[in-house]
Formats: C-alpha cells, structure tokens, sequence
C-alpha cells in the first residue's frame, strides 16, 4: 500500500526514522511524542555500516557525514595492564567491505538529522502528548509502537513482556576532550576487566569524549531503568584500571545510570494494523551497539513492505517475518558478548583474550564474524522480504 495515514507513537530514533521512510513513499504521517520537545539522551552512538546505508538510500548521506566521525579501529584491551589484545579495523577497511562507513554521533545531531529530514518530507510531530492506550488512538490506516524499551502499548500487541535485570549497568557520561595520555582519540576505545567493561571515542570533530561504563552490579534504586549516576561510584568501579582510563573517568562531572534489563524475543509483533518498532519489538543489551541501527534497518524494511502489498496488515506480516530472525540473532550475541567482556577468573580472561587475538591474527579477522551484520543492505533486506511470503 502506497500512501495512507499513519499514526507513531514516539518520537525517538526509531519512530522518526519510521515516519521519515514512510512519509517518502507517500504517507501521510503523523508522529505523538510524550517529551515536550525533541530530546536525546546527551551521548554518543555507534552507526554501523549497515544503518548508514539505510541513511544514504534516504539521502541523508552527506549531513550524516558532515557531524559524524570514522574512527580508524576498535583497540580491545585488557583494562588494567592496558595491554592491546586485537584490533578491529574500521576506517576505509570497513568502507571497503561493507559499502559504507562505521561511524560515531552524537545522538542529538542524529535525531535533528532524521527530524529535519521526515519535516521536510511534510511529517507531523505533536509533542507532550502520552499515548497510553493504543485503542483510543486517531484514526489511521497504520499504527506504529516506536515506543521504547519500556513500551507501553507492547502489552496489548504482543502480551506481557518479562524485562529480566541483567545484573549489570551502565554509566553513560560525555567530557570535554582533553587530551588524554595513552589514549589515541582517532580509535575506539573497548577496554575489558573483570566483571566490567568500558567503551570510549570522541565525538563533534573530538570536542567529547564519548564514555559508557558497564558493571556488574545490583540495580540502581528509585528512578527505575535510568537515573542519574554518581560520577564518584562510577570512578570507584574503575579504580584499579589503567592510567588513560582513570584519567579519562577525572573528567566525568555529571552522569547517567542505567540498569540494563534482559528481554526475551516478543510472540508477536503486530496484531491487525498496529506493529511495534525499534527497542519495542526487539530490546537488547547494548553490547554489540546496534539498537538504534535495528531500528532504522525496521523503518526501511516496513516501508518497503508497505510499496510491494495492498493491505497493511499484509506488509506487517512481511516486517515481522524479515526482521524478527535477525534482530533474535542480535540479542542473542549482545547477551553473549557480556560473558566474553567481563570474565573474572584471570585464567578464563587470559584464554578468551588468546582466542580474540588468533581469530584476529586470521585472514578476514574480527571483521570476518560480522559480514552477516554489517553487510546487509535495504535492497536485501526488502528481496527477502518479497521472498518470505506467499
Ligand atoms: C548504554 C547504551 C548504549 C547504546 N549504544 C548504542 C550504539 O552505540 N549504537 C546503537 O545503534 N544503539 C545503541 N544503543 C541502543 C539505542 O539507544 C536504542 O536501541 C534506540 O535508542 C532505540 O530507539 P527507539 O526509537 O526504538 O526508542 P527510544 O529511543 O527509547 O524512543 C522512544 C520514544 O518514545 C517516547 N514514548 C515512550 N512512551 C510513549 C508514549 N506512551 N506516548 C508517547 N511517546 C512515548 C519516548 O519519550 C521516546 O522519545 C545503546 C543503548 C544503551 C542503553
């Protein structure tokens, strides 16, 4: 169906990138955000190349670029002696396999890009409005759930979820780039200690470093999922770590804390003309840094599905069958990634890292695990699309 009346509800990086690739095959969008006005979380993201693609196809390719950086590689190292254990390189090396960039934003820069763009493509955005029952919704020939990982109206489409506490959080901070010893501000940082882990890059032309910090730990009380961190428990954490990493934690004046909850794959994704979308449909642990990548893989997948069947409720049958085996594979290997991060027996740590480093040592290296990831493209993903149904 091309060009009917879409309601979304959420205004984050999945929704508006829902509304921006359905109002650009000739939909009607409007767009209910609960937040006054557009806001994102003041922290970097990582865009792997396969949501970059999606971006390009929508002629987001040059400003995505202009307030975007590609980092050289993804240095792993043991977090206390700051050994290197293997480097994944990014850079023209990723280009070069996958047909475009990994790149690192500020995850402002990347909502006003997708905003400007779904506006300019005539989309409607009514924010401070809280969407609590999808019944009670406008009228409209489609209804997207881009409501978040702590998704309201999932229960009505899919059933109860059972969010699972992790046993880890996360801190989440920006500083201002101060040169830091030992730290090479053109590579990812991904350091690895027991029990913990602690990712860093630069964002905004290295004016930010860009710092999340996960530890096993109890949840954080109070203020549920996120709540604001104590920069001193965050130090604490990492005490013993290595010079550049304490350095780079001297600088956190004010944080985030997140407790990170578990999901397990939804039953269902949609039910008559409503779907869910983005972390709604497929929350994951952040360890392979692709939630707001899937989310934007899903806009393009639907609005694909939508040009090709007449009826939504067909092309939301397509989504969800195209989407679901992938984005399961991907909470599966986020899940994974924390036991291989955060190993606390030194021996254990010495062998996962031995292997880390010989798979890289191998031709096709650490890259060579994500050519399922990183190398899918629209054109595939909406193929196959056509291809899973009758
Ligand atoms: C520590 C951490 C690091 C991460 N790093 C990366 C990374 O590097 N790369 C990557 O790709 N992903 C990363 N992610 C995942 C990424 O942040 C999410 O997958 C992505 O933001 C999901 O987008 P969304 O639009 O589905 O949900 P959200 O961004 O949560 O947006 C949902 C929106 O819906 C609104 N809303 C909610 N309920 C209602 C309602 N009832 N009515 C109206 N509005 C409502 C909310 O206010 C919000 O604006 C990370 C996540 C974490 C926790």
């Amino acid at each position: 169906m091309a060009g009917g009346a879409a309601v979304i509800v959420g205004a984050g990086i999945g929704g508006v990138s829902a509304a921006l690739a359905l109002a650009l095959s000739g939909w009607q969008v409007r767009v209910f955000e609960q937040s006054a006005a557009a806001e994102e979380v003041g922290a970097g993201l990582q865009l792997g190349p396969n949501a970059v693609k999606v971006l390009d196809t929508w002629g987001l390719g040059a400003a995505l670029r202009a307030v975007s950086s590609a980092p050289r590689g993804v240095e792993m190292r043991d977090d206390r002696t700051f050994r290197l254990i293997a480097t994944v390189p990014l850079g023209p090396t990723i280009a070069a396999r996958y047909g475009a960039p990994y790149l690192q934003i500020h995850r402002a820069d990347l909502l006003r890009l997708l905003l400007n763009a779904a506006m300019g493509a005539g989309v409607a955005f009514t924010y401070g409005q809280h969407v609590a029952d999808w019944a009670a919704r406008p009228k409209a020939d489609l209804v997207l759930a881009a409501d978040g990982i702590r998704s309201a109206l999932r229960a009505p489409v899919s059933g109860a979820s059972d969010p699972r506490f992790s046993g880890q959080v996360a801190w989440r901070a920006t500083v201002p780039a101060a040169a830091v010893p030992g730290l090479d501000p053109a590579a990812t940082l991904l350091a690895l200690g027991p029990r913990r882990h602690l990712v860093a890059y630069t964002l905004r032309d290295g004016a930010l470093w860009n710092i999340v910090a996960v530890r096993e730990d109890a949840p954080p009380a109070g203020e549920g999922w996120r709540a604001p961190g104590d920069a001193r428990a965050l130090r604490h954490a990492f005490a013993d770590a290595a010079a550049p990493v304490r350095a780079l934690l001297a600088g956190v004046d004010t944080c985030i804390l997140w407790g990170l909850y578990d999901h397990r794959p939804l039953p269902r994704w949609r039910r008559d003309n409503v779907a869910l979308i983005g972390d709604a449909a497929h929350p994951m642990l952040p360890f392979m840094a692709q939630g707001a990548a899937m989310a934007i893989e899903d806009a393009a997948v639907l609005a694909g599905a939508l040009t090709r069947h007449p009826q939504p409720a067909a092309a939301l049958a397509a989504y969800e069958t195209r989407r679901r085996p992938r984005t399961t594979r991907l909470q599966r290997v986020a899940r994974g990634n924390a036991r291989i991060y955060h190993a606390a027996n030194p021996l254990l740590a010495r062998g996962l890292h031995g292997a880390i480093a010989a798979r890289a040592a191998l031709p096709g290296g650490l890259l060579g695990r994500f050519d399922w990831l990183y190398g899918w493209t629209p054109e595939m993903g909406e193929r196959l699309t056509s291809a899973a149904l009758p």
